[in-house]
């Protein structure tokens, strides 16, 4: 019906430019906006802006798919690529022959993250495939300490980790699993609860509190489970597409000696959070976590190549390298793990971040974002702001988590649609308004789009007035 198609939203944001349709299977798009109607078409960007094949342009809310960190024009991304395509434009990664721009790569990488020490990084093309490498390294720990029933995953409501078979199922998004058979096709994960305070709290539950409980349930579940059986929890320091929600208080310190006490290894989903975003070079750096294993992709090129990577610690390392010594070889690997262009590209990108203080600029512009978008937390069409660093949500709604507004209405899209025309790219989840510019976004530039974002909702609140008045 019209009416669902409304509210399956993602799609709906941007401006429809009349019909026909494309060969593309398109992700995460419905099957009738594929064959009716122009996907809006993006062939230029400059800086935080990109632009349409009709040349509109618009402030990129999301930096891509929370990816472009140096926004759209870095030329010296452009010229380590076309540097590297040059010298080697491919060589692999497999049989112990490799290429110098990995090698380089992975010691960088490891020098970077310093809430733990880590010994190891290997290379994957997207973030799905580094948690898709996590899930097959924790198994492999386990195999090889002689706890081959140690295999079940603990993931959180909510949660993004990609869409792979087994990512997928690690997501705790039915979007990802409907019409799949999953997550039950993977029977080796586990949920439990997603940390979003304002939607999840009891009435009078302090954030401490809140995290206290989330805390006794995952104790409870493991204990229920039976420990010996759990491998690993998986989790984004900040939770991204699942609708942005930065821990509670006091969450990441109680979840932590769970983990350790139980021995299940504690696997950071780092692919939004990483290289600045929350004004930390990691995630973990901000909330203070010290995972064993770590995944990273996205901003690791500002998305100039496809790169992904998962880091591991000494003692998940310890236990992979003697066993694959057993075994003959560590039998994983991709045609373009460590593809010398992407790593070039991530190489240079890391060098910016470094030279930008990346993370102290973000922390530096933060409170303009954040604190701009909280001068609308009254409107009465507002649910809820959230958001840290350079990564935020706007939820529609009543202030009342429990009160929603019907999906019917449709209001995510109707909002959407008006940014777009007033020249901001938002990303729609039902009625969760989800964005993270571009890392080098100035305040200007964010004041600008705090400006568009509050016209477009001064014209929804109009529209929700009017919805009401028809009930
Ligand atoms: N983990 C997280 C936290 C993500 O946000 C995403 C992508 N949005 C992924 C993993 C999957 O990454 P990719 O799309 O590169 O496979």
């Amino acid at each position: 019906s019209a009416g669902a198609k409304e509210s399956s939203t993602e799609e709906k944001g941007a401006p429809e430019q009349g019909p026909t349709g494309h060969s593309m299977l398109a992700p995460f798009t419905s099957g009738s906006q594929q064959t009716d109607l122009h996907p809006l078409v993006i062939t230029r960007s400059e800086g935080v802006y990109i632009y349409d094949n009709k040349g509109k342009k618009y402030l990129d809310a999301l930096a891509g798919l929370w990816c472009t960190a140096l926004g759209g024009n870095e030329k010296r991304l452009v010229e380590a690529a076309y540097k590297q395509l040059n010298a080697l434009p491919f060589y692999h990664s497999f049989w112990n022959r490799t290429t110098e721009p990995s090698l380089k790569l992975a010691d960088e990488l490891v020098d970077l993250f310093k809430p733990v020490k880590m010994a190891k990084v290997f290379f994957t093309n997207s973030g799905s495939e580094a948690n898709d490498t996590q899930v097959k390294l924790v198994w492999y720990y386990n195999n090889h300490r002689g706890k081959p029933e140690k295999k079940k995953f603990i993931a959180r409501e909510k949660a993004y980790h990609g869409s792979t078979l087994v990512t997928a199922s690690l997501s705790g998004l039915a979007n990802l699993q409907k019409g799949f058979d999953l997550p039950d096709a993977f029977p080796y994960v586990l949920r439990t609860d997603c940390p979003h305070y304002w939607r999840n709290h009891l009435p009078g539950e302090s954030e401490e509190d809140f995290a206290t409980r989330l805390a006794d349930n995952l104790e409870k579940l493991i204990l229920k489970e039976d420990p010996n059986t759990i491998a690993a929890f998986i989790a984004e320091p900040v939770m991204g597409a699942g609708g942005v929600m930065p821990p509670p208080a006091t969450y990441w310190d109680k979840i932590q000696p769970i983990l350790k006490k139980y021995d299940i290894l504690l696997i950071a989903d780092e692919v939004v959070c990483a290289f600045g975003r929350l004004g930390t070079m990691f995630g973990c750096e901000k909330y203070n976590i010290q995972p064993d294993l770590v995944s990273i992709a996205k901003a690791l090129t500002s998305a100039y190549a496809p790169l992904g990577a998962v880091m591991v610690n000494q003692k998940v390392w310890d236990e992979v390298s003697a066993f694959s010594d057993k075994l003959g070889q560590f039998g994983h690997g991709f045609t373009y793990s460590g593809h010398p262009v992407s790593c070039a590209v991530a190489l240079e990108a890391i060098k910016i971040y470094k030279e930008k203080k990346i993370d102290e600029y973000v922390a530096s512009v933060a409170p303009t974002f954040q604190d701009g978008m909280r001068t609308l937390k009254d409107s009465p069409i507002i649910a809820e702001i959230r958001g840290t660093g350079l990564i935020m949500a706007v939820e529609f709604g009543d202030k009342d988590p429990k009160k929603p507004f019907p999906a019917s209405w449709g209001i995510g899209s109707y909002f959407g649609a008006e940014c777009a025309k007033l020249g901001l790219l938002v990303r729609v989840s039902g009625d969760i308004i989800m964005m993270s510019p571009t890392l080098i976004i100035t305040t200007d530039e964010l004041k600008d789009f705090i400006r568009m974002f509050g016209e477009a909702v001064k014209i929804t609140e109009q529209h929700v007035q009017e919805l009401q008045a028809k009930q």
